[in-house]
């Protein structure tokens, strides 16, 4: 899941300015994360209207990152979105892009921050999981990622800057490495942690290209 934050409400209002807007929401991770779900975007009308901002309507995207659901959906807002200068996107930065494509002639204005791809931890807390380096390496970690999960990215950990089973960058957070080796250790595979991992072929990684058809492999 995409984990995103609400940007500042102060920042969002100058760049509204006072056009009248029309309000975009996700009903996937937008939704889970608690930034731009339907309880938010509604939230967020009644406080755009009590600045005295017009809003001229709303919708819940499903989910904002589906070009073709979307063209589909917003063929019943169209006079309300015509109605609109901005349109005030609530949704990570591949929904407000999606959305952004279709209103070429509006103002696009992002209302969250993307963060990471993560794990839901508990209902309002999340965990930085992957990075999508296109060529997934968990196998030779007992299923850990130490790409995502280690400050420093080491493929040969552990660095040996942790404490009490915390990370010495952020003691908030607990060291990858040292999960690593409890897990492959309660697996009986510690020959996998002894082996040296090469550099990372990041030419799989699919970070400088465009888009890919669903099914491509490596
Ligand atoms: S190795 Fe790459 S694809 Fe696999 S979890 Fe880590 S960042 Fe994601
Ligand atoms: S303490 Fe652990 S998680 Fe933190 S940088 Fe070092 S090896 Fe990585």
């Amino acid at each position: 899941m995409i984990i995103s934050r609400p940007k500042k409400l102060d920042d969002c209002l100058q760049i509204l300015g006072s056009d009248p807007v029309f309000l975009i929401g996700c009903s996937d991770c937008a939704t889970i994360c608690h930034t731009g779900g339907e309880s938010e975007i509604l939230e967020m009308k009644k406080l755009l209207e009590a600045r005295n901002l017009h809003v001229t309507g709303l919708v819940i995207l499903d989910p904002a990152c589906h070009l073709q659901n979307n063209k589909r959906l917003l063929k019943s807002f169209e006079q309300q979105v015509a109605r609109a200068k901005k349109i005030f996107v609530l949704a990570c930065g591949n929904g407000v892009q999606t959305v952004a494509e279709l209103f070429e002639d509006k103002d696009i204005v992002a209302g969250s921050d993307s963060l990471f791809i993560g794990e839901i931890k508990r209902l309002t807390e999340f965990e930085k999981r992957c990075m999508a380096c296109g060529d997934c390496l968990v196998d030779s970690y007992g299923g850990l990622c130490p790409i995502s999960r280690c400050a420093k990215s080491m493929l040969n950990g552990p660095c040996g800057g942790s404490r009490g089973g915390r990370c010495e960058i952020n003691p908030d957070i607990a060291c990858v490495w040292e999960q690593i080796y409890r897990f492959l250790m309660k697996k009986g595979r510690m020959d996998i942690f002894h082996r040296i991992q090469p550099p990372k072929d990041w030419s799989k990684s699919l970070e400088m290209q465009r888009s890919i058809h669903c099914g491509n492999t490596k």
